[in-house]
């Protein structure tokens, strides 16, 4: 057989995911039923891989494979008709193959053809004596050998087609893509990947109006899309709320972006029961078969996560930005279990007046261990989070496990203000001064014991409505604190208007401090504006105590930072208290 005839054969046989499956019930009947038919005791459906034959179902035979060398089977495949040997030990080809060797004489085999004219392998009867076949005989085996072909199609394309959506699926997409790769080798192709609902919006879906909305919404989903590429380009459902298809070859790239972003966005509208679906659109160009099939799929995945972070409706896949959004990715699914495994805790660094030594406070930061990547810092994971709905589990968390060890300290006679962070979001939630006042409740702590860091870029991005928010948080009994101050752009006269109590001056102004004397102005001018509009004024990040001295003369009330105490875990916090008030008595 021509090698390339060959390799197209051995492609179609293990795009029918045949060989690395186990038998099938199905199979064994046709097999049973040959065996009946002529009378013998032994029938099998072999698979002929490239060097051994693989048996797909066997009455009465012993190993799950034989090499392909010798056995009648792979002459069935190469010739793709029937043989008949009457006595193996009789035939110089076979009389040393590995079916001669168990004692096997007779053989009958009839080819497996697929409707494209390949022969995967072959339905045969074995009989321990030498026998003749009749053609009544020889006739049954080849309608039974059809059966096993069409029972194979079948098998096949049920794995094939997405029940909910009835379109092609991620196996099909894979598939396709294989053999586009073959006819065309090195052809520029955009694969487009469709995200038709974020997952939160599908579960907060599911969760209210049930799965069988969540079915329907899939369905009204593949038909928008066919509607919008057209009715002869297939699309494939590729994933519970993914659809991909491959863009027409030869399109441009930017022209053909705006097309399906404009398509979409006319398409975009609140379903029936008032759910609002955010599609987002990857585009993955590529070299065909340059890159494995799956690879096209996740690049182009990657690329509608990317559209999604960046609020746009359509994104193409970059490589640089890949590795990141793979990170981003990686931490938005590691975070879903990270508070119910337990991966989160607290730890606590003293805020210290400038002037008398004191603690003033302590402010609680989170932090997260990963059972395989280890710690992974706030920094990094909380601004990833904060773009979905997990974020209000963590604060949840945080205001939880804060006020608790708050009321253990109290128990042990440790009295101490607690600041904790907040995000933008908790301030758009509902449900987040209620959940507050009831931990509060909960854990029998008075309000006017806590303050919320806010980052003045949350406050800035609130608008008017962030100002009712922290009205109502100031008229609950807490302070407010602005952090990371002087990062944002906050105008002065929108400042003024918030009823916050302290700013936190950023860590990176105090940097060059010692060294810079402008640096130094900086600070000054914005520890006096803040007194001036009545703010208590915090240093964030102090680490020496040069930095300490030129900030107390500067007017600064309060520092934070490793100089006085780096964020600690809750026994270490309350000795380094317990030493700090004993040194300053
Ligand atoms: P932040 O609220 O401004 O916290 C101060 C950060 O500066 C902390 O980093 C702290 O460990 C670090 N730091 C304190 N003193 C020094 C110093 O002297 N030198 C240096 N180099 N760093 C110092 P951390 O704990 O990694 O937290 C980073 C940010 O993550 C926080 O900045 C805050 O915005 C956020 N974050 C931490 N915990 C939470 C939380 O529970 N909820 C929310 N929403 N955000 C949190
Ligand atoms: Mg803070
Ligand atoms: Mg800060």
């Amino acid at each position: 057989m021509a090698q390339s005839t060959e390799s197209t054969r051995l492609d179609a046989l293990r795009q029918l995911d045949l060989l690395d499956t186990t038998p099938h019930r199905g199979f064994d009947r046709i097999t049973r039923l040959a065996a009946q038919i002529f009378g013998l005791p032994m029938a099998l459906i072999s698979l002929t891989d490239a060097d051994r034959q693989w048996f797909k179902s066997r009455i009465e035979v012993i190993a799950e494979s034989v090499p392909r060398q010798g056995a009648p089977c792979a002459d069935v495949v190469e010739t793709s008709s029937i043989i008949v040997v009457e006595d193996l030990l009789e035939s110089n080809a076979y009389r040393r193959g590995a079916y001669a060797r168990t004692g096997i004489r007779f053989y009958a085999g009839a080819p497996l053809v697929t409707p494209q004219g390949h022969c995967l392998g072959s339905l045969c009867v074995l009989g321990n004596e030498p026998r003749t076949a009749s053609d009544d005989e020889l006739q049954a085996l080849t309608d039974l050998a059809e059966i096993v072909m069409a029972q194979v199609e079948m098998l096949h394309a049920v794995g094939r087609v997405d029940a909910i959506s009835g379109m092609p699926n991620r196996n099909q997409f894979l598939d396709d893509l294989t053999d586009m790769a073959l006819d065309e080798p090195g052809g520029t192709r955009m694969a487009v990947l469709v995200e038709i609902a974020s997952s939160l919006e599908m579960d907060q879906a599911a969760r209210v109006m049930g799965t069988r909305y969540f079915d329907e919404v899939v369905q009204a989903a593949a038909a928008t899309i066919q509607a919008i590429i057209g009715p002869h380009r297939p699309l494939y459902h590729v994933g519970s709320t993914h659809f991909a298809f491959m863009a027409p070859s030869g399109v441009e790239k930017t022209s053909y972006a705006a097309l399906l972003r404009s398509r979409t966005q006319n398409q975009h509208r609140t379903l029936r029961s008032g759910f609002l679906l955010s599609p987002r659109i990857g585009v993955s160009e590529f070299q065909l078969g340059d890159i494995e099939p799956r690879e096209v799929l996740r690049t182009a995945h990657a690329a509608a996560q990317g559209a999604r972070l960046a609020g746009d409706t359509v994104s193409f896949y970059s490589r640089k930005e890949d590795q990141s959004d793979a990170r981003r990715y990686w931490i938005l699914n590691a975070f879903k279990s990270a508070i119910a495994e337990d991966q989160l805790h607290l730890v606590y660094q003293p805020r210290v007046d400038l002037w008398s030594g004191e603690c003033k406070g302590t402010e609680a930061l989170v932090r997260w261990t990963h059972p395989e990547s280890g710690a992974i810092s706030p920094a990094e994971f909380v601004p990833i989070i904060e773009s979905t709905g997990d974020i209000r589990s963590l604060t949840e968390w945080v205001v939880d496990a804060s006020l608790a060890q708050m009321a253990a300290w109290q128990r042990q006679e440790v009295f101490v203000r607690l600041s904790i962070n907040i995000s933008p979001s908790n301030l758009e939630d509902t449900e987040f001064l209620p959940m507050l006042e009831q931990r509060l409740r909960e854990h029998r702590i008075s309000s006017d014991q806590i303050e919320l860091e806010i980052t003045e870029g949350a406050v800035m991005r609130e608008g008017g409505n962030g100002l009712d928010k922290l009205g109502a948080i100031s008229s609950m009994g807490l302070t407010l604190a602005i952090d990371d101050f002087g990062t944002g752009y906050s105008s002065l006269s929108y400042l003024q208007k918030l009823p916050v109590d302290v700013v936190k001056i950023d860590r990176s102004f105090l940097l060059n401090l010692t060294t810079d004397e402008k640096a130094l102005t900086l600070v000054r001018a914005m520890i006096t504006l803040c007194h001036d509009l009545g703010y208590r004024v915090v240093a964030e990040g102090i680490e020496d105590k040069a930095t300490t001295d030129l900030l107390v003369r500067a007017g600064c009330d309060e520092g934070q930072g490793y100089y006085f105490g780096r964020p600690m875990l809750p026994d270490a916090f309350r000795a380094w208290l317990q030493d700090r008030e004993k040194a300053l008595l």
